[in-house]
């Protein structure tokens, strides 16, 4: 499988030097050459296979030969370490749960599939070159890929937040790992650093001395392991009898997640249409409303991994469309909701059934699937939980006035020491990756 670059600026290349690369020489992002459906006669018998005979399925095709069939098994199995389960929590309406990785985040998937492959090429190098992973978190990227990433071989992962804006379990996630993982500070927002990081990649001077890479979602090899629970989900309710048309709703920041699902789509999966839900942050909705698409500056809100003002995958799904609008709109639909209406849905949900407790996430999700569901019935819906409520503790608290239980994979890193360097703008990260090059 080849993979090009969406600037249309950059030599073709295949799966290995596009995970190493992350973003193409000219700035664009990488897509697949070619998305050829799984046969039908798989997708009809999907419940007598295993999550990793799906997985497998589905990403070899991404891969190519690039990593032998025994080795991508085993970086399977490694990265489908924990559940999906789809609860059901109101009659059409049910939850995909993907939270239930070491840090509690859907992005675990990504983080640790990449990291795996990455490990696995740099394994296969001969010269045993260091390669650093650069990332900008919003929140909750960091925290999957420093878990991801921690003690692999020949990998260094430098991460970026926003100071101030990413929740106390977050940070504590980010920066206490030690071991490959160090975390920078920086005076802004994530925009900031996610454009820092974008700087990075085009640097010839960083270039002549180390070999860097991206994590963020912009990276093929986090990104298309996201399609895995779309199928995964759509295997569950085909078990359970579900025969309505399915809807998907995903709580949408740089458009990853919801975009892995229309490749699933792409791939030959029956779901009718996606939903990506938004907080104020609605470059995408308005978008979708009026044709023209202006990256904005984000704004912070209640549901911090989503404070993206200029989403970046969005031009995959451009490409999935060829462009075109109105073929977009048969599939996709995409609605923004305020930190109030968020935190009423969170009320909303748990007075359901009184149990299910969404984190601010999942609940903007959960209002973008009851908003396309109240012009569309006679489907199911999905909406994706993100993130486990414990990670957005004080709001959760607040509005529900009770105390979560604090599961034991955040319990452990509680007690440990922050450890961050801040930094104010591009030199000094420049600096600071190139000294830290040079001592090691
Ligand atoms: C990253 C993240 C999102 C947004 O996912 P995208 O793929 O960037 O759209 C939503 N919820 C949570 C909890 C996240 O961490």
């Amino acid at each position: 499988m080849n993979y090009f670059s969406l600037n249309n600026n950059a030599p073709k290349v295949k799966f290995k030097e596009a995970v190493i690369r992350g973003l193409a020489p000219d700035r664009g992002l990488y897509f697949p050459e070619e998305i050829t459906p799984l046969s039908s006669d798989f997708i009809d018998n999907i419940e007598s296979y295993s999550n990793e005979e799906i997985a497998y399925k589905v990403i070899q095709p991404f891969v190519g030969n690039e990593i032998p069939e025994k080795e991508l098994k085993k970086i399977i199995d490694e990265t489908l370490c924990f559940d999906f389960p789809v609860i059901e929590i109101e009659d059409n309406v049910a939850t995909l749960e993907l939270f239930q990785g070491p840090t509690m985040a859907f992005k675990d998937v990504g983080a640790r599939f990449m990291a795996r492959c990455l490990g696995y090429f740099n394994s296969k190098n001969k010269n045993n070159e260091e390669i650093t992973v650069l990332v900008a978190t919003s929140g909750d990227t960091g925290g999957a890929v420093a878990s991801g990433f921690l003690g692999v071989k020949g990998i260094k992962v430098v991460i970026l937040y926003p100071s101030g804006k990413v929740s106390d379990i977050q940070e504590k996630q980010l920066t206490t790992n030690g071991q490959n993982v160090s975390a920078l500070e920086v005076n802004g927002v994530f925009d900031d650093c996610q454009e820092m990081v974008k700087t990075a990649f085009l640097d010839q001077e960083l270039k002549d001395n180390m070999k860097l890479t991206s994590a963020n979602s912009i990276n093929i090899a986090r990104w298309l392991p996201q399609m895995f629970y779309f199928f995964f989900a759509y295997k569950t309710l085909k078990k359970q009898g579900i025969d309505k048309k399915l809807v998907f709703s995903t709580p949408s920041g740089n458009f990853g997640n919801v975009c892995a699902g229309l490749m699933a789509h792409q791939l030959g999966l029956p779901i009718f249409h996606f939903v990506a839900s938004t907080n104020i942050n609605d470059t995408v909705p308005k978008y979708m409303e009026a044709g023209v698409y202006e990256p904005k500056p984000s704004k912070e809100t209640i549901s911090n991994a989503m404070d993206v003002g200029n989403p970046s995958n969005f031009i995959r799904i451009q490409k999935i469309v060829n462009n075109d609008l109105y073929k977009l709109k048969k599939t996709f639909s995409s609605y923004s909701f305020t930190d109030k209406e968020t935190r009423k849905a969170i009320s909303t949900i748990r007075n359901l059934n009184g149990k299910y407790i969404a984190d601010p996430h999942g609940a903007v999700g959960y209002l973008g699937l009851k908003k396309f569901m109240e012009t569309n019935d006679q489907v199911f819906g999905v909406f994706l939980e993100t993130a486990h409520p414990i990670k957005f503790r004080d709001t959760v608290e607040q509005q529900l006035g009770l105390t979560l239980d604090i599961p034991s994979q955040i319990e452990a890193i509680l007690d440990k020491e922050k450890e961050s360097f801040v930094i104010e703008d591009y030199l000094e990260l420049k600096s600071y990756l190139l000294n830290r090059q040079l001592k090691a």
